[in-house]
Formats: structure tokens, sequence, C-alpha cells
């Protein structure tokens, strides 16, 4: 469909020349010639009206209003409603789209984690466990690292500075405290670092299968074992409107996905309460956009949903970037559409929108050619053999007028169309 708006621009630009031009002016011509050959005397009168009324009706601009004021309606409509669409392309491609992907943290669930649990392996205290990360992960920006710092001064533990901080993106983060190495992070970077979680990997598991995630904290000084002190698990909870939001697409007859660098039962949990059937987890930040270039290879037209957050490649890969309004300022860079606020119901809502305007072209590409297919022959003096009939000049400049107007009508009614604007739940929610 993408095609549909070039193809329509081409013929736009094309029918201007041709119409107007080439073809314009033979049967501008040949009515001329034809009725002043042919036409009842006063021969010169009735060719001149058919040449004046032909080149009025030849006139293509309806077909020129078609596209750009669908377009402008559209994406006026959708501004008000909180969704941002960057151009006619992104709404295009937005009409067409078969799967659509949803990052997991900070897009399906809130993004604001909070610790709910500290399970100390034997010999440790939570506290210990919950300090030393929380102090290793002071200067960190992800939101697992702040949600354990926020736990750690709500307990009101006693924080100390590592000597080093490394962020290890999609995996965790490394520090260096007083002797000690710590490494905080999920079980793949502790096995990549040959950490054994022992005992620790039954309440792991528990956890993980109701959706939240789970970080160890493991420590390893000089002549002493790298070993897993405890673990730490986190919630982060579903978006409200998630579920609707899912179905929602999910009736437009589209896939749905979600891509996460969290651990695969952890990621399950949280697309089956979302509604989501098709997971794709483990998923280090650097290949979020490969994954996205797997399913255009399968011929897929792919919309990423992301705030930003180690997704703007993916945003950028995607057929149509969306960003969440809530999230950073480099999704909104990347992105074709920007939703205002963290409200999913605005990503059915966008879709809806532009499938509606795409609609409104075609309608409006057929007004216009409708009134020319049938006004230029008309104007010739097709019709004045069989039944005498001749366009007036003035009534071939009116029927232009009207095919114009009816074409500005037409894409006017996406003011009104139903569906996107869901006033029970507001789009323009502003990110708590
Ligand atoms: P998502 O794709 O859901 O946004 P990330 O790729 O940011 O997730 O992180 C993937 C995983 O890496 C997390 O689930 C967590 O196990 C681990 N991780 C990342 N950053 C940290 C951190 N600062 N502290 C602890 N664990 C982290
Ligand atoms: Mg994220």
């Amino acid at each position: 469909m993408m095609e549909a708006i070039q193809y329509a621009e081409t013929i736009v630009s094309k029918a201007q020349w041709f119409i107007s031009g080439a073809t314009g002016i033979a049967i501008v011509v040949a009515a001329f010639v034809t009725w002043y050959i042919l036409g009842p005397p006063p021969s010169i009168r009735f060719s001149m009206l058919s040449f004046v009324s032909v080149l009025i009706i030849a006139c293509p601009c309806a077909l020129g209003l078609a596209t750009p004021t669908a377009v402008a309606v559209g994406v006026g409509r959708g501004a008000e409603s909180g969704i941002l669409i960057r151009n006619a392309e992104a709404l295009e491609i937005a009409g067409r789209l078969t799967t659509i992907i949803f990052d997991k943290t900070g897009t399906i669930t809130t993004g604001q984690p909070a610790v709910i649990d500290v399970i100390p392996a034997p010999g440790y205290t939570e506290d210990e466990v919950l300090a030393l990360a929380a102090s290793c992960e002071k200067s960190s920006e992800h939101p697992i690292g702040k949600a354990i710092v926020k736990a750690a001064e709500e307990r009101g533990l006693r924080l100390d500075t590592p000597n080093e901080f490394k962020a290890i993106p999609g995996g965790g983060v490394r520090a260096r405290l007083d002797n000690r190495e710590v490494l905080i992070g999920g079980v793949k970077l502790m096995a990549d670092h040959g950490i054994m979680v022992g005992e620790l990997n039954q309440a792991a598991e528990e956890i993980r299968a109701t959706g939240k995630t789970v970080v160890f904290v493991s420590t390893h000084s000089q002549g002493e074992n790298t070993r897993a002190l405890g673990l730490i698990a986190v919630a982060d909870t579903i978006k409200p409107g998630a579920n609707a939001a899912v179905d929602r697409l999910k009736s437009l007859k589209l896939e749905v996905l979600m891509v996460t660098g969290d651990n695969w039962r952890t990621a399950e949990a949280v697309a089956r309460e979302a509604g989501i059937d098709l997971v794709m987890a483990e998923v280090l930040p650097d290949q979020k956009a490969s994954k996205v270039a797997e399913l255009q290879s399968y011929g897929k037209i792919v919309a990423m949903v992301g705030d930003g957050i180690n997704d703007a490649p993916a945003l950028v890969q995607a057929d149509l970037g969306i960003a969440m309004g809530a999230g950073t300022d480099v999704a909104m860079e990347s992105a074709d559409i920007t939703l205002v606020g963290s409200d999913l119901n605005s990503v059915p809502s966008a879709i809806e929108l532009s499938r509606a305007t795409i609609r409104n072209i075609k309608q409006n590409l057929f007004l216009a050619f409708i009134y020319n297919t049938l006004g230029i022959p008309i104007a010739a003096g097709a019709l004045y053999p069989a039944l005498g009939l001749l366009l007036n000049p003035m009534i071939a400049s009116v029927a232009m007028t009207i095919s114009s107007l009816s074409v500005v009508a037409n894409a006017l009614r996406l003011r009104w169309q139903p569906g996107y604007c869901k006033t029970d739940s507001p789009t323009f929610s502003p990110k708590s």
C-alpha cells in the first residue's frame, strides 16, 4: 500500500502532465476540429464551447487534492488524540502492517520495577545481599539497578561507593568494591563467568514462573571462590491497558510479539498476562534489531513499539517505529509514530486511524477520477449526437469545483471516524 500513495502521487504528477498535457491537447484539438467540421452552424461557436469545457474538466485539481487532504486530516486527527505521525509514508505503512513487536520493559510493563524479595544463600543475610548490590548499582541507569538502590534506602542500609562500575548491556553490572569483584545480573551473566547459583536456582525458577525478574549477586575476592551470595526478585507491573490493547491488535488481524532481554520464564509469564502468544526472550539489546530484520526477511511488515531504552536500533530497523511518549528522546528521534502518554491503547488506535486514512485516500482518488473520466467525453461532445447534450463551460467549471469540494468533504469525514479516540482510555494521560 506504500506503493498506493507513491502510485497515487505518480499518477497525480503524471496525470497533470498527461491529461492536461498530451492527451488533453489531443482531446481539445480533436473536439475543436471535429465540431468545427461536423457541428451544426454556427460551427465555430460549437467547437469553441467544447474546446473550453474540455480544458476546464481536464484540469486534475481534485486528483491533486486527493492524497494531501486525507493525509492532513488524518495526521491532524491523530495529533488531537496524542498520536504524532511523522509523515504520509508512516501512515501508509501503519495501514498495512502484518506484525507488531512490543518491548517488555517500559512498554508492556510500567518500567518502574520494585524489589519484592531478597533471598540470601546460606551464611548471608538479606540486608548484606541488598546492601552490597545497592552499593554497586548506585550509578546504574537501568531501572532494575534503581529499584535495588531504592529498596536498600528504604531499609535504611548503609551504602558504600564502588571503586569501579561497568554496566553490561542486557546482562547486568560488574563493579569493584574494596577488594571484591561483584557481579549482579541474570543467570546467563553468572554462567558466562562460571558462577554456580546452586540451591538458589529452585527459588529463582519459582519467582520467574510468576513473571518476576531474578538477579543474582555474586562476589569474588582474591584467594576465594566466586559464589552467589543471594538473589533479588524484582517485579515490574503490567500496564493496566495492555490486555485490551493486545486484543484490539489481534482483532485488527495483526500478529503480536514481545521481545525482551529478560529470562524466558519471566518473559513468558509477562506475555501470558498481557495476552501475547509469541515471545522472544534473552535477546541482547543489540540483537533486538536483528530479530526485527529476521521477521522482515519472512516478508512481514513489522512495527516495533518501544521506549528507546536499549531498543532504539530496533525502532529504526522496523518498517514502522512506534515510540511511547513516556520513553526517551532517542526513541522519538528514531520513531515514525510517537505516542504521547504511556497508554498502550494508542497503538491500535494509530493503526485504525492509518487504515481509515488510506481508505479515505482511495475514495478520494475514485471521486477525482470519476469526474474526469465522465466529464471529459461529455465536454468533448460525445453525448451530443445521441442526446443533443453538450457541456456548457459554466457547468463544466461548477462540476470541477464540486469534484474538488467532494474530495475535501470526504477527507474531512476522517475527523469523525470512530474507534481511534476512545474517551475511556485517555491517550493523553501524562507520564506518572
Ligand atoms: P529489557 O529487554 O526487558 O528492557 P534488558 O536488556 O535491559 O531488559 O536487561 C536484561 C536483563 O539483564 C535483565 O532482566 C536483568 O537480568 C539483567 N540486567 C540488566 N541491567 C541490570 C542491572 N543494572 N542490574 C541487574 N541486572 C541487570
Ligand atoms: Mg526496554
